[in-house]
C-alpha cells in the first residue's frame, strides 16, 4: 500500500474547499456508512481529479457524473458502501476490480488493500485512469486492458472482487476466482432492476446475500480500444 495522505490532500486541495467534502462525508454518515477508515480515505481523495474540469464544481456532490464512452464515475455511496462490504471482514491483500473506468474506485481500494488488479474493456478509460493514479503516487495496482467476463485468470485467487457495472448474471470465472474466504461485491438484474449481491466463498460453499437496490451501467462483452 503507498499511502501518501499529504501528497493527496496536497493536490486535492484548491478545487474545491474542505467544507464541501465534509458535506460529502457527513452526507455518506446519514446514508449508513460506518467504516472509518473507508470515510477518511474519501474524505482525502480527490474525486475532482476523475472527472472532467468541466464538472469538477459537481465532484463533491453524492452523485455518478458521466466520464465519456457513456460511461459514469460511481456515486460516493455506493464507492463507499461496496469498499465496506469488501472489508467487512478484515483487511484484503489481493483485489481484483472489474471496470476501472475513471479510477475513482480503484484509488479509493489502493489505500484499504496491498494490492489492487483492475480490468477494464475501454483502453482509453483506462490509459487516463492510470494517469491519474500516476499522479496520486498510488502504485499498488495492475491493470489489464480486456473483457471482465473472464475475470484474471493468471493472478487469481483473490480475497476479494468487486464489479463496478451491472452484470445480468454472475461471471462463472469471478466465482472460480475467489479464494475461500473470500468476498466478491457485484450488482447484478436488468438495468431496472439490479441488486447489490455480496457472495462469500466459505468452505463448505457459496454464501449468496442480498443487500439492496442499485443502478449501474452494463456489464458488458468484449473490449474495445
Ligand atoms: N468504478 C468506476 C466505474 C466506471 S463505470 C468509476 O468509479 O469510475 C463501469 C466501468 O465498467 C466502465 O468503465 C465500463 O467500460 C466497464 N466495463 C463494462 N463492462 C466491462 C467488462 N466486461 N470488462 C471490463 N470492464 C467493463
Amino acid at each position: 500500500m503507498s499511502v501518501q495522505q499529504d501528497d493527496l490532500q496536497r493536490r486535492g486541495i484548491g478545487m474545491t474547499s474542505q467544507r464541501t467534502r465534509e458535506r460529502l462525508i457527513q452526507r455518506l454518515c446519514d446514508e449508513g456508512l460506518s467504516n472509518l477508515e473507508v470515510l477518511d480515505v474519501i474524505r482525502r481523495t480527490p474525486r475532482h481529479l476523475f472527472v472532467d474540469e468541466a464538472l469538477s464544481h459537481r465532484a463533491y456532490e453524492d452523485t455518478a457524473l458521466p466520464i465519456g464512452n457513456n460511461q459514469t464515475i460511481s456515486q460516493p455511496y455506493i464507492v463507499g458502501r461496496m469498499t465496506e462490504l469488501l472489508l467487512a471482514d478484515g483487511p484484503l491483500d489481493k483485489v481484483l476490480e472489474i471496470g476501472t473506468g475513471s479510477g475513482y474506485q480503484t484509488a479509493v481500494l489502493a489505500q484499504l488493500v496491498e494490492r489492487v488488479f483492475s480490468v477494464e474493456r475501454i483502453q482509453s478509460l483506462q490509459e487516463r485512469a492510470k494517469e491519474r493514479m500516476t499522479e496520486l503516487n498510488l502504485r499498488n495496482v495492475v491493470y489489464r486492458w480486456g473483457d471482465g467476463w473472464d475475470g484474471w485468470n493468471a493472478l487469481a485467487p483473490y480475497n476479494g472482487i468487486i464489479v463496478t457495472a451491472g452484470a445480468k448474471e454472475v461471471p462463472q470465472a469471478l466465482l472460480d476466482q475467489l479464494a475461500v474466504g473470500g468476498r466478491l461485491v457485484i450488482p447484478v438484474g436488468e438495468s431496472d432492476d439490479q441488486q447489490l449481491l455480496l457472495i462469500v466463498r466459505e468452505k463448505s460453499g457459496l454464501a449468496y446475500h442480498t443487500l439492496e437496490g442499485v443502478r449501474f451501467v452494463p456489464l458488458l462483452s468484449g473490449s474495445l480500444a
